[in-house]
């Protein structure tokens, strides 16, 4: 059960303890607390978790300093829409708003290469009016051969320039616990010159210690990549972990499953489920299509399968879209034949906004 109080209730207001304190009083019951702050305001929310069967919803809806109360069942208890009395997750990051309304630019390197590229590609965004993008440094590897991420020793620069070029998040994945500390004291070091959202990719969705450790700071903001072979179901059940312990704070990625019929894209493009997490859950919805097209192919209208799929998930709904760029595909360490170059990022902003406002305009459409 679910109990949102008024907004902007002070926990040490009267109307708020008497609340509590009753709540605190129902046998066999456990409170978690949440915040959500949205424009202008603070919602509290209260999670009874328990046997709430027996519970008389219209007791609890008299008490002093609830707004409304709301069944909810038992699947993503805090992530989970339930009803369309509660909105969608919503929240500001380093001056960035995320909710399910919106939608962002996350342009960037797949893998941090080396500190020119870097600012190549924070030149670039820029100029073209961005302040979000992605920086590989942890890079989980299918061969232990491979490039595994320059790590630590390349965050300094990587958030220095972002600073430098009026960069605000930074999306970056992380593969293990002491990554959030490592990213943590250089921000501190440098003295936040910008912010990060961590990022856990699919092959670490169902990481059930490292979505915990990442669900209980509070600091940083969480992209969750779909897991490319499980069900929908249980990658959405992977942000529940984050969310249940304490960070709502989720933003859950389509990136394309993979599949025995997926070729010629390295994954099966799954932008098509983009309504359904907006309808089972209140998490922003972002859309990969770099890994999950995996080439540069174009079609003969001379436009680039990734920007085609992009566009199906924008005119879908989606919040957010995390794409890879390199100033020289053909020299990058990791994904190369997947990234967009430095020259198309302005007309990759206007083939989006063209989507973009075709969602607007469907939207617009349907509400009549
Ligand atoms: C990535 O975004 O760099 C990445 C490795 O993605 P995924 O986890 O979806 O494969
Ligand atoms: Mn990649």
């Amino acid at each position: 059960m679910l109990v949102i109080l008024h907004a902007n209730t002070e926990e040490t207001a009267e109307d708020y303890k008497r609340t509590w304190s009753h709540l605190q009083g129902l046998p066999e019951i456990r409170l978690q607390k949440h915040k959500v702050q949205g424009r202008g305001q603070q919602l509290t929310e209260i999670y009874l978790i328990g046997n709430t069967t027996k519970i008389n919803l219209e007791e609890i809806e008299s008490l002093p300093a609830v707004e409304r109360v709301v069944r909810i069942s038992h699947d993503f208890r805090i992530l989970g829409r339930h009803s369309q009395e509660t909105g969608s997750i919503d929240f500001e990051y380093n001056g960035v708003r995320f909710n399910q309304q919106n939608f962002h630019i996350f342009a960037g390197l797949c893998a941090v290469d080396n500190p020119g590229n870097v600012e190549r590609m924070m030149q670039a965004l820029q100029d073209n009016g961005q302040e979000c993008t992605r920086m590989g440094a942890y890079k989980p590897r299918t061969n232990p051969y491979s490039f595994q991420g320059h790590g630590k020793e390349c965050l300094p620069y990587v958030f220095e320039l972002a600073g430098k070029y009026g960069i605000k998040v930074v999306a970056m994945e992380v593969t293990h616990e002491q990554h959030i500390e490592e990213i943590d004291n250089c921000l501190e070091k440098l003295g936040q010159p910008t912010g990060v959202m961590l990022q856990i990719g699919t092959r670490n969705t169902q990481n059930f210690e490292l979505l915990k450790a990442v669900g209980r700071q509070h600091t940083y903001p969480v992209l969750l990549k779909r897991g490319f072979g499980i069900s929908l179901n249980e990658s959405l059940n992977a942000a529940e972990y984050l969310a249940s312990e304490g960070n709502n704070q989720v933003i859950f990625c389509l990136r394309g499953m993979k599949t025995s019929f997926n070729a010629p894209h390295r994954n099966m493009v799954d932008f098509a489920h983009l309504p359904i997490v907006k309808r089972l859950t209140r998490m922003p919805v972002c859309i990969d299509p770099s890994h999950s097209v995996g080439t540069r192919e174009a079609s003969p209208d001379g436009i680039l399968d990734v920007l085609h799929s992009t566009s199906q998930g924008i005119i879908a709904g989606a919040n957010m879209v995390l794409v890879d760029f390199h100033p020289s595909p053909k020299d990058a360490l990791v994904d190369g034949p997947q990234a967009l170059t430095m020259e198309e990022l302005p007309k990759f902003i206007e083939d989006v906004s063209i989507s973009r406002n075709a969602y607007m305009q469907r939207v617009e459409l349907w509400s009549e």
